[in-house]
């Protein structure tokens, strides 16, 4: 028998009829007389292959640095949001269009978690547990509401308030190849925790199923897209009831109570494994096409058991919302689908624990956690372990709690990046209400970093903005240093482009330089960082250099006010008269009529030695402002 535990409903009924051989090693039988599956072996073989693939196509794009981008159900966000049409999309789709026709065969064939929790299983049979399946009414919901916060959240958010004003059907790009492969997935340092926590933690703890049942989005639209298709598994009238199916089905479907009474297998849980097609000892079931479950009358002939009463049942969705909210995103490192599984995991150790102290007699797997009202030595180890992960959750969520008040705080500071970028110390902008703002939310930071156990890449650069607003910048420079060691991509891209922008305006132009050389070796297409490189450079007296970036600048964005004014400053210095007046045109025709954009202008040109220029802007801004404030 391949998960080895009996459900609760075979006990009862008594219904797995055992050989004569059972207990005894007969070839193509397992112990317990069940016929061993043939079809484990292919699925096997086909789940390794998947897994080999999968490193063919990373080690692919490492040695040749482009592929096609990554064959991902997640990355259907992307096209969704943005319109990036790319492979994870397709493959999506038509997963979801073949589970319409012939059932749930990818997660079973498919699936590098599902291979994950396969081998876990098996690791576990081997060391003699047999993973008993978690059984909850109301948990079940989660992969379908996970996959609709997922995948049809954003679309109604954006048709209801689009605070972006975002179209509501994006304009579609190829985004089928790329060069940046991992640019979507979390870091190596992340990717094996989470592995091992949807992989192995949550089938130890909630059946070797336990990750799709409880927390797989995938799985909660196939599971849709499966109650509509014809493709199911059915019997004949040789059934006799014997059980050997159900007995060997890991996702925990009751096929022989569901075929007797459906004539088919209608739970959306069945991956189409085949195992209980080939264990049937009679040969009664196969893969065939018919009704579809969504057109069979549900039956409430067919009693489940539940591994919760309902007051547990709500106790634990509110455990799993809490542990959920607490450790989603916690130091910028726990991705939602992670989350998904350490909550699962967590609701099943809060609820044992509760058991452990109210109940008189309790187990789990072999081990005897208590008896006759005395906790056992197993018990006193398991409910260690059990503290420790809540401990853990508890303590990520206070962490979570103020990272979630520094970000709100952080929202509501509105002090435009080019105004506090204009000169070194931006205080003088701040109104009452913001520096309240920013002192809250800094207190906020520092409470989530004295009390976490790793750093925050994404707050360490709201904090590093935080002190900048504040007047300190040398305190900002660092955070920012800090915040881009532990970031990649456009993040750190951004940290360091924000480090060599404030670099400048304290004057250490060089280092401002480097800043803004790695901000562009991260991301070439970051404009801004060009346009301040061509102010390190013209500081430092490379002016052909400051020149000829500012000129690459205003010919990946010809709308760049500040390089065409710049172009227009470099060239009126060298006498260029004509060129100056275009760069001069092409500025002002894309400069806001704003009194502080003019100001901003100004302060930077009067850095570069640009005054002329510089005393024009400042004029438009008082003429503008009217007040003279800006001065
Ligand atoms: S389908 Fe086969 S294995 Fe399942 S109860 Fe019927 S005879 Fe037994
Ligand atoms: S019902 Fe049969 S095919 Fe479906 S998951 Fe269970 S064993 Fe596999």
């Amino acid at each position: 028998m391949k998960s080895g535990c009996l459900s609760p409903e075979l006990k009862t009924a008594g219904l797995v009829s055992r050989r004569a051989t059972a207990g005894v090693n007969v070839p193509g039988y397992s112990k317990t007389g069940i016929r061993k599956s043939k079809t484990s072996w292919w699925r096997g073989a086909a789940l390794i292959t998947l897994n080999l693939f999968m490193i063919a196509h990373i080690v692919q794009w490492r040695f040749m640095g482009k592929t096609i981008s990554p064959i991902e159900p997640s990355e259907t966000m992307y096209t969704l949001q943005r319109g990036f049409v790319n492979a994870g999309f397709i493959f999506f789709t038509l997963a979801i269009l073949a589970t319409l026709i012939f059932g749930r065969f990818v997660c079973g064939w498919g699936c590098h978690i599902l291979a994950l929790q396969d081998l876990c299983g098996w690791f576990l049979k081997k060391m003699g547990l047999h993973p008993k399946p978690f059984r909850s009414r109301l948990l079940v919901y989660v992969p379908l509401i996970g996959a609709l916060y997922m995948f049809v959240w954003p679309v109604v958010y954006r048709s209801i308030w689009n605070p972006e004003h975002q179209p509501l059907i994006p304009k579609f790009t190829n985004h089928l190849v790329t060069t940046n492969f991992w640019q979507t997935f979390p870091s190596v340092a992340v990717a094996i925790p989470f592995l091992f926590i949807c992989g192995f933690v949550t089938v130890y703890f909630l059946g070797q199923k336990g990750f799709c049942t409880y927390a797989c989005p995938y799985g909660g639209f196939f599971g849709l897209a499966d109650k509509f298709s014809p493709g199911k598994i059915r019997v004949t009238p040789a059934c006799n009831q014997c059980g050997h199916c159900t007995a060997t089905c890991t996702s925990n479907v009751m096929v022989h109570a569901e075929v007797k009474q459906y004539g088919m297998v209608v739970d959306p849980g069945c991956m189409k494994c085949m195992d209980c097609v080939s264990v049937c000892p009679n040969d009664a079931l196969y893969f065939g096409f018919g009704k579809p479950t969504i057109l069979v009358p549900k039956s409430n002939a067919i009693k489940r058991s539940y591994s919760l009463t309902w007051p547990e049942e709500i106790i634990g969705t509110l455990v799993f919302l809490g542990s959920f909210l607490a450790v989603r995103g916690v130091y910028a490192l726990v991705p939602f689908l992670m989350a998904l599984g350490c909550a699962a995991v967590t609701t099943f150790l809060a609820l044992k624990m509760w058991r452990l102290l109210r109940a008189k007699e309790l187990s789990f797997y072999r081990f005897n956690l208590k008896s006759s009202g005395k906790i056992r030595k197993a018990g006193w180890a398991f409910a260690i372990l059990a503290c420790a992960w809540i401990g853990l959750n508890a303590h990520s969520g206070w962490v979570r709690y103020h990272e979630f008040l520094g970000n709100y705080a952080f929202q509501k500071v509105h002090v435009p990046d080019e105004l506090a970028l204009a000169q070194s110390n931006p205080s003088r902008w701040l109104s009452s209400a913001d520096r309240e703002n920013i002192l809250d939310g800094k207190k906020h930071y520092d409470a989530a970093s004295r009390a976490g156990l790793f750093v925050n890449s994404e707050a360490l650069p709201k904090l590093a903005w935080f002190e900048y607003l504040l007047g300190n910048a040398e305190q900002s420079i660092q955070l920012l240093g800090e915040a881009a060691s532990y970031q990649k991509d456009e993040s750190k891209a951004l940290s360091l482009y924000y480090r060599g922008a404030i670099l400048n305006r304290v004057g250490r132009h060089e280092e401002a330089r480097e800043s803004l050389d790695e901000a562009l070796a991260e991301r070439d297409d970051l404009i801004l960082a060009r346009q301040e490189k061509g102010e390190s450079l013209w500081q430092l007296g490379r002016r052909d250099e400051a020149v000829t970036v500012w000129t690459d600048a205003v010919q990946r964005n010809a709308r760049l006010a500040l390089a065409n004014n710049e172009l227009a400053g470099a060239a009126r210095s060298l006498g260029k008269l004509e060129e100056a007046s275009a760069y001069e045109k092409q500025a002002d025709q894309f400069t806001p009529n704003d009194p502080f954009y003019h100001w901003m202008l100004g302060r930077r040109l009067q850095d570069l030695g640009m005054t002329e220029l510089a005393e024009k802007h400042f004029r438009q801004a008082e003429q503008l402002g009217g007040s003279g404030e800006t001065r």
